[in-house]
């Protein structure tokens, strides 16, 4: 059993459905465009047809008057009385009146009839016969003759004579011994007036033409009618035009026809052709934008199929979106029941994701979050869901049995999953992820209120550390979710002396025992939430122009104390945005100079996102400080893309192994590469190394073997207040001055 598909069967049916009316239109369109042509040429063909018939009478009215015009020349005429009546002269008669028409002017037949209408002289075929044989001829012409004596008598010859009228004549159609002819008669008449003759005696002149084939060649040639032909029957042929002629008293006589124009016909027939093709093309034209037509609108049924599938969601994934995410979370807290099984949110954003993006481009952070997703799937069991939620933020929606193991246990194999390296454009990332994780223990559990609490334990899992998984607790505060507020409460900070301090997290060579140096942290302490981490208020502080006023109160305090405790490196934080200042390396020498701190002991930490910009301010603010002395470190080195080859175009003194790698470094085998390679590069380029977020001894174990040359962490010592530092050092000099110990300044 075959079936279409629906998809292409509605799409068939709509093709179908357009067809149709765009032929009847198409056809509608030639049959009336088709009708019209022909219709107008029947139009002209029966208007050239008019015409034609209207000359044709024109030229037979033509002829009826020539040939008694043709007679006159020899009827009004003092000697052809003479030569006729008064004394008859066979042979002058022949030469004027008789052969002589016939020579001259054509006509087929003459004869003179007497006073009492009898022949006296016949002429016929181009000579003299006897004039009985014309007797025959008398009856078809009496009607005529007995018209003009009519005339005659009844004045038309006295007008004539007076100079009132033109001689009398009568011409008329008629069938003359068989033959359709022409007859004209006229009275033989004085032309000076010298002759009288009685009313009534004249002597007639009978001229006939025959309507023949010759005749009617010759009237062909001289009006330039086309085959013009005299018949009794009438032509049948639909290309001639057939005129009956008939007589005064209305008998017929003969059918004049000729070939007619059919101008019409013509242009149809050079029209059609075109018309066709002009019709042909217009189909296939049509029929092409049918077949687009459907074309788009398969493209729209599909379209609007994909825009359902867009609509929930995501298309770099193809994962569900997060509309989609909240109707299941929300369908699952309505369905799942309550007791056997639990509804839980685990809400992931990924750590770094930003560096990467900022320092591979935009497409590699695409083709990341695609990895990422591909690499959560694995851990959706079927009727949970994995989402992302935007940006490089997923959701799982999972459900599970009462407890929060499960949901711990899926994210403490989500974290480990993350944090290997991705591949991506051909090099290693490393990104990490945070979680937080919310659980619907009430009955009235509102989605809304969930994804909530989600998010404030993954801003949790962020501030404490990141790549770690965080459950709410009601104790998580909610004022640091807005910006708005940390923003308009550091300006408030910054306004006033006892909010806002710094820390220092001493910094141990090899040998652990001594400090070296120290690492100067803002801290700000808030009223009503207490310590705020600086990972929630410098993102903050740089968004909103505070980064300088807060960034130079941090210098201030790092430089007095430095100032105090020469010979120990103190390490500052530079942010991008304070770097990309024009101003900045004047105001660090200026701290200097105030405070009296040593260039050679202040090293700024800054990150590789600067050197990626190649903003001219910054490298020229870099070369600068490293011509006066003060050193220059690579904060989080590592978290980026092509740190390692940065390392080799812009000079550094130092790099910081960002965290994460140090975290890590207790499991498998890879990050200890990693880390291998980066000291090993960085040595080689003379650059010194520091590990930092050194939690364990095993760690600590692992980077020394590794050759670190710095170490900090809280295995070490967590950031400590400048007094607790100095107390510090002050016990360690006091130690330095008992016998058997020394200090290497
Ligand atoms: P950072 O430059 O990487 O500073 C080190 C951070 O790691 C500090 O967090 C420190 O308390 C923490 N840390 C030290 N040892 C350990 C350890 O063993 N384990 C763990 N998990 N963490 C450890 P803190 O003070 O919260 O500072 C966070 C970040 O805020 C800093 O990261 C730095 O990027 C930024 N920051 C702090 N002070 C300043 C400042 O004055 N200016 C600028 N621009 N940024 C600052
Ligand atoms: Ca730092
Ligand atoms: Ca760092």
């Amino acid at each position: 059993m075959t079936s279409t598909p629906p998809r292409q069967r509605t799409s068939w049916r709509s093709s179908i459905a357009l067809l149709i009316p765009v032929a009847v239109c198409l056809i509608a369109t030639a049959t009336v465009s088709l009708g019209f042509v022909v219709w107008s040429a029947q139009g002209e063909d029966q208007r050239s047809l008019a015409h034609e018939t209207a000359l044709a009478r024109h030229i037979i009215e033509l002829q009826l008057q020539r040939i008694p015009h043709d007679q006159q020349s020899v009827t009004i005429w003092d000697d052809a009385i003479t030569h006729t009546k008064l004394s008859f002269d066979q042979t002058w008669i022949e030469n004027n009146l008789g052969v002589w028409m016939h020579e001259f002017f054509r006509h087929d037949e003459v004869a003179i009839l007497d006073d009492k209408d009898r022949p006296i002289y016949a002429m016929a075929a181009a000579a003299t016969i006897p004039a009985a044989e014309f007797e025959a001829r008398l009856g078809d012409i009496k009607p005529l003759v007995a018209e003009l004596r009519r005339l005659i008598s009844g004045g038309a010859l006295t007008a004539f004579e007076s100079g009132r009228a033109e001689a009398p004549f009568i011409s008329d159609l008629a069938i003359v011994g068989g033959v359709p002819s022409l007859v004209s008669v006229e009275p033989i008449v004085s032309d000076s007036g010298a002759i009288t003759q009685a009313r009534g005696t004249e002597y007639l002149h009978v001229s006939i033409v025959h309507l023949d084939a010759a005749y009617a060649s010759r009237l062909s040639d001289e009006y330039f009618i086309a085959g013009a032909r005299f018949s009794r029957r009438g032509g049948d042929a639909t290309d001639r035009a057939v005129m009956p002629l008939t007589n005064a008293a209305g008998r017929f006589v003969t059918f004049f026809d000729w070939q007619r124009e059919t101008p019409g016909a013509m242009m149809l027939r050079q029209t059609l052709p075109v018309m066709a093709i002009g019709f042909l093309v217009a189909g296939i034209v049509a029929l092409a934008l049918v077949d687009q037509l459907r074309r788009k609108s398969h493209a729209l049924e599909m379209g609007r199929a994909d825009a359902e599938h867009l609509a929930y969601h995501d298309p770099l994934t193809n994962l569900p979106n997060r509309a989609h995410f909240e109707t299941a979370l929300a369908r699952s807290l309505a369905h799942v029941p309550r007791g056997e099984r639990t509804v839980s949110v685990l809400m992931m954003d990924l750590d770094r994701f930003k560096q990467v993006n900022d320092t591979l481009g935009h497409q590699a952070g695409d083709d990341l979050i695609a990895a990422v997703g591909q690499r959560l799937a694995q851990f959706i069991a079927p009727g949970d869901m994995l989402a992302r939620l935007g940006g490089d933020e997923f959701g799982i929606l999972t459900t599970h049995t009462p407890g929060i193991s499960e949901p711990m246990s899926l994210s403490h194999r989500i974290v480990e999953a993350i944090g290997k390296p991705f591949r991506v454009f051909g090099s290693e990332a490393f990104v990490g992820v945070s979680i937080g994780i919310a659980t619907a223990e009430s009955a009235e559990a509102d989605w809304r209120e969930m994804l909530r609490k989600a998010d404030i334990a993954l801003y949790e899992a962020k501030t404490t550390g990141r790549n770690r998984a965080v459950v709410f607790e009601e104790s998580m505060n909610e004022l640091l979710q807005n910006r708005h507020t940390i923003e308009a409460e550091l300006r408030d900070a910054l306004r006033r002396t006892d909010r806002l301090s710094v820390d220092f997290q001493p910094l141990f060579g090899p040998d652990r025992t001594r400090i070296i140096g120290a690492e100067a942290l803002a801290r700000w302490y808030h009223p009503a939430i207490g310590q705020v981490s600086p990972v929630h208020f410098i993102p903050v502080a740089e968004q909103s122009g505070l980064i300088g006023a807060l960034g130079e109160l941090v210098l201030r305090r790092a430089c007095e104390f430095g100032a105090r405790w020469p010979g120990t490196m103190i390490a500052v934080n530079v942010s991008p945005v304070q770097l990309r200042d024009a101003g900045f390396p004047a105001r660090v020498f200026a701290l200097l100079a105030e405070t009296g701190m040593r260039a050679a002991d202040l090293e700024l930490e800054i990150t590789e996102g600067i050197l990626l910009e190649d903003s001219g301010t910054a490298t020229d603010a870099l070369r600068m400080f490293r011509a006066a002395g003060i050193r220059i470190a690579l904060d989080d080195f590592g978290t980026g893309y092509s740190s390692l080859n940065y390392l080799k175009r812009y000079p550094v003194d130092r790099i910081k192994i960002d965290r994460s790698f140090v975290t890590q470094l207790a499991g498998g085998s890879v990050p200890v590469a990693i880390v291998e390679a980066m000291v090993r590069l960085a040595h080689a380029l003379n650059i010194e190394v520091t590990a930092e977020g050194v939690e364990t001894p095993e760690q600590l174990e692992i980077l020394l073997r590794l050759g670190c040359n710095v170490f900090q962490g809280y295995l070490l010592s967590p950031p400590i207040t400048a007094a607790a530092l100095e107390s510090l050092f002050e016990a360690e000099r006091q130690a330095a001055q008992r016998p058997g110990q020394s200090r290497v300044a």
